[in-house]
C-alpha cells in the first residue's frame, strides 16, 4: 500500500513537471522535424510550455509560434548557443529571448557565418580519407543551409555505410582527436552570456552532465558563468541519468542556480528521450520558469 502510493506521487510528479520541456531542436538546425511538428508533437505528449532552442539561430521561431497559438501550447523562444571555454566547447541556452534584439541576431548571424567554413573544412578532412561526394551527401540532410552540423554529417556517413548508428560515426571521426573533427572558434561565455542579457533572456548552461571535464572544472565553469551573471543550469536534462538529475540538483542549490529541464530532442530515432520526457527538477531546485511565471 505505501509503495503503491509512493509510486502514484511520483508519477503525478512525472507528468506535471513534464509540462515543461526547455530545451528542442527542429529543422531549423539539427532536428529532424520541422518547428510546426516538434510543437505538435509536444502538445501530444501533454508539453504546455515548450521552449525551441535550435543551434546557434532563430529562424525557426515564427512557425513554431504560429503552431503553438493554434494548439494553445506556450512557446518560448530560445536557442542553443555554441561557446568556446578553455577548449572545451559548451552549449548555453538562452530562454525568453527577444527574437528581434539586434545584439543576439547579430552575434548568431556571426557563428553561421562561420559555421558554412567549418563544414567545408570537415568534409575535406573526410574526403582525404575516403568518403567521396561527403558535403553533398550531408547537405541532403540539412534543412538550414545556413547550420550545418556535426549531425547532419553523422546522418550521411551512416548512410555512406561508414557505420552502423550516428553515436558511433562521433566516436569514430567527429569528436577531437578522430579524423574529420576540426577545431573551431565558438564565441566566447561573455559573448553568448551578453547576447543573451541584452535580449532578455535568461541564461542556462546545458547538459552539464554531457563534458568531458573533471568536477573540478565543471565547478570552475560554473563560477566563471555565475560571475558573468548566468543564471541556471540544466539539472534535468534528457542526457542525464537519474544520478546526474540527483547529482545537478544539488550543484544548482550549492551554486544558487535556478534549475532547468528539457529534453534534447532531435527526432523520433535519435533522441534520448522524447519531447516531455525528461525527469522532474529534484526537492529544493528553483525552477527557471519561477523567474518568468509567478507560480
Ligand atoms: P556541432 O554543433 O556541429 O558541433 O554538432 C553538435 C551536435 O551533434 C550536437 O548538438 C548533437 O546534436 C550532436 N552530437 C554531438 N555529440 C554526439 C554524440 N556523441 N552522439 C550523437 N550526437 C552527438
Ligand atoms: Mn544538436
Ligand atoms: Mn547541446
Ligand atoms: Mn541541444
Amino acid at each position: 500500500m505505501l509503495l503503491l502510493e509512493s509510486h502514484k506521487a511520483t508519477m503525478t510528479e512525472i507528468q506535471a513537471s513534464a509540462r515543461y520541456d526547455l530545451h528542442c531542436h527542429s529543422t531549423a538546425s539539427d532536428g529532424m522535424l520541422p518547428p510546426a511538428a516538434v510543437v505538435a508533437r509536444a502538445h501530444a505528449n501533454g508539453v504546455t510550455s515548450l521552449a525551441l532552442t535550435d543551434h546557434d539561430g532563430l529562424s525557426g521561431l515564427p512557425e513554431a509560434a504560429a503552431a503553438a497559438d493554434s494548439l494553445g501550447l506556450e512557446l518560448i523562444p530560445g536557442t542553443e548557443i555554441s561557446v568556446e571555454w578553455l577548449d572545451h566547447s559548451v552549449h548555453i541556452v538562452g530562454l525568453q529571448v527577444d527574437p528581434e534584439n539586434p545584439a543576439l541576431v547579430q552575434g548568431l548571424n556571426g557563428i553561421r557565418d562561420g559555421r558554412a567554413n567549418r563544414a567545408a573544412r570537415i568534409a575535406a578532412e573526410l574526403e582525404k580519407i575516403g568518403f567521396n561526394g561527403i558535403l553533398e551527401r550531408t547537405m541532403a540532410y540539412v534543412g538550414n543551409p545556413e547550420l550545418v552540423s556535426r549531425a547532419h554529417f553523422a546522418r550521411a556517413l551512416v548512410e555512406m555505410g561508414a557505420c552502423r548508428e550516428v553515436k558511433q560515426v562521433f566516436d569514430r571521426y567527429l569528436t577531437p582527436g578522430k579524423p574529420g573533427y576540426v577545431a573551431h572558434p565558438w564565441p566566447s561565455l561573455e559573448e553568448a552570456l551578453g547576447w543573451i542579457h541584452r535580449a532578455g533572456g535568461v541564461a542556462v548552461i546545458a547538459h552539464p552532465g554531457r563534458y568531458r571535464m573533471s568536477n573540478k572544472e565543471l565547478g570552475k565553469l560554473f563560477e566563471a558563468f555565475r560571475d558573468l551573471g548566468g543564471e541556471a543550469i540544466e539539472v534535468a536534462s534528457g542526457s542525464h541519468t537519474p544520478e546526474q538529475v540527483a547529482h545537478f540538483g544539488r550543484q544548482a542549490r550549492h551554486y544558487a542556480f535556478m534549475g532547468s529541464q528539457g529534453s534534447d530532442f532531435h527526432g523520433p530515432d535519435e533522441s534520448y528521450v522524447d519531447l516531455g520526457r525528461s525527469l522532474p527538477l529534484p526537492e529544493g531546485v528553483v525552477p527557471v520558469w519561477n523567474s518568468w511565471n509567478n507560480n
